[in-house]
């Protein structure tokens, strides 16, 4: 079955009585011609990828850039040692999603879902969750699927992509995601799952990619802390009964929609919003400067390289 409409699987679902994580499990095997266990261990696997990227987190690391990094262990010590506002369970998504942002920042190796940008949100609900009710992990394999469905249902109607539909593209995406994948580890019915998926994009419907000196650093890593946090907010919504008016489907094609008319500027450019600000500009001459430095330095030390060579020495690159 084509991953191409919510309303199509969600209907489906219906007819047949299957589970929205079985028909995408068929799907995959289908288009990728693959068994059900090599799909099933593909998922084991990105979802294993995905806490082992979780757990080797450190806050001493910081992006090339200096702009980011220890956040992620900052809010870790912090509910460690204070009632946080939200509790210890938003602080711990808090600090997850941060952490993963900072990962992807720091050339770390992280699980893009949907992109490297927001690679922050879906761990930032499931493994705590994960952690914090002891889900099984087949389980959280059957989220994911769930997940996989929307992510592929939004790339066919509109765009997962920052440079072509801004960051409700990617951030949005990766919300829609989490919500619809907590609304089933909450044991929320195929059309509440359809609802959390359609609150969740239209909280951010029109969010921006405005990146600092085009880094994925500044706004995203903190953006991954928004995504999560809507997201578990459309995904208890849902499970309480509230319903989206706009028909989930709809709400996707909108999102297409603004992300095809936003100016350039918006999408990925790093010519308008935060990027231009006077401490965005200064940040980009910064590193447009030590970009600069570096290649000076890369020409003059393989110009000593040569004049030091003995001449019979083989040149670099050759056996
Ligand atoms: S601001 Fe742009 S680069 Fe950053 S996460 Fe959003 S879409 Fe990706």
């Amino acid at each position: 079955m084509d991953l191409d409409s919510m309303e199509k699987i969600l209907q489906y679902a219906q007819e047949s009585g299957k589970a929205i994580w079985e028909i995408v499990l068929e799907s995959d095997m289908e288009n990728r011609m693959v068994s059900r266990e090599a799909s099933w261990e593909k998922m084991r696997h990105t979802w294993r990828a995905m806490v082992e990227s979780a757990d080797s987190y450190s806050g001493q690391r910081r992006s090339r850039s200096g702009l980011v990094g220890g956040d992620g262990q900052k809010v870790s010590d912090y509910y460690a040692t204070h009632a946080s506002i939200g509790g210890t369970f938003t602080a711990q998504v808090i600090a997850q999603a941060l952490a993963m942002g900072e990962n992807n920042a720091c050339m770390r190796r992280i699980v893009a879902a949907p992109t490297a940008g927001s690679c922050g949100v879906m761990p930032a609900v499931l493994i705590p969750l994960w952690r914090r009710e002891q889900i099984p992990e087949d389980r959280m394999l059957e989220a994911l699927y769930v997940a996989c469905a929307i992510g592929g249902v939004i790339a066919s109607r509109a765009s997962i992509s920052g440079a072509a539909g801004g960051c409700q593209a990617e951030v949005g995406s990766a919300s829609a995601m989490a919500a619809g994948a907590l609304t089933y580890l909450q044991g929320g019915s195929a059309p509440q799952i359809g609802h959390a998926v359609a609150m969740a994009i239209k909280n951010l419907l029109g969010l921006v990619c405005d990146p600092v000196a085009g880094l994925v650093e500044v706004p995203c890593v903190k953006r991954n802390v928004a995504g999560a946090m809507n997201a578990i907010a459309a995904a208890d919504m849902a499970v309480a009964g509230v319903e989206s008016r706009v028909p989930v489907d709809e709400v996707i094609d909108a999102m297409g929609d603004v992300g095809r008319r936003l100016p350039v500027e918006f999408r990925e450019t790093a010519m308008g919003g935060l990027a231009v600000t006077p401490t965005g500009r200064a940040v980009q001459q910064r590193m447009q400067q030590s970009r600069k430095r570096q290649r000076t330095l890369t020409i003059k030390d393989s110009r000593w390289k040569l004049a030091t060579a003995p001449a019979d020495a083989p040149a670099e690159g050759e056996a």
